[in-house]
């Protein structure tokens, strides 16, 4: 798998402080996509086990809330390994931060079997997060006012709480869109 970047001090993808990862290749191609460039399974540098260390040491910071994954997509079938390996780590590092992932692609789509997205990993990885915002970027929806996410399909979901009602559940903190 290739990333990116990595933000050590992002405070937009997700509640907190956050370190952020940025996974390459994306099939998804929203129309109005923000970073084309990360559609590019090969674009920007291979993620290895200094990357991971590096991911590990930011996150040890006491202010840093948690992990969140972006793309690209981290949900493509060809990073999935490599992602759910990456939760493991952090899950076992760090119990108490929280876990973000944002996909293209839907709850739904994630859960269906034979669906596109849908691995063996899937369901470890979904198991692992907090919080997946899902959906793709939908031009025609997008929202500036939306907390976290770009157009109005797209949804906060809280995963524990999703898997055990096997139902899309929506996540909140209790506050609004702006
Ligand atoms: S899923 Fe994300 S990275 Fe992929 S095309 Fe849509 S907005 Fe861009």
């Amino acid at each position: 798998m290739h990333y990116s970047v990595i933000k050590k001090l992002d405070i937009a993808d997700g509640p907190g402080v956050r370190v952020t990862l940025f996974v390459s290749g994306c099939t998804n191609h929203c129309e109005g996509c923000f970073q084309p460039q990360t559609w590019d399974f090969q674009y920007g540098i291979p993620f290895t086990s200094e990357t991971l260390d590096e991911l590990l040491t930011a996150l040890s910071l006491p202010y840093v809330a948690g992990l969140t994954i972006l793309g690209g997509e981290p949900m493509e079938p060809a990073n999935q390994p490599e992602i759910l390996s990456i939760l493991h780590r952090v899950r076992e590092t760090y119990p108490s931060k929280t876990i973000w992932l944002f996909s293209g692609f839907t709850f739904e789509a994630l859960r269906t079997p034979g669906a596109y997205p849908r691995t063996i990993d899937t369901d470890a990885i979904l198991a692992c997060l907090d919080v997946l915002v899902d959906g793709p970027f939908i031009l025609a929806e997008k929202d500036l006012m939306l907390r976290f996410r770009g157009s109005r399909n797209q949804r906060l979901l809280d995963m524990p709480a999703s898997l055990r009602k096997g139902i899309p559940v929506p996540w909140s903190d209790g506050t609004a869109d702006r």
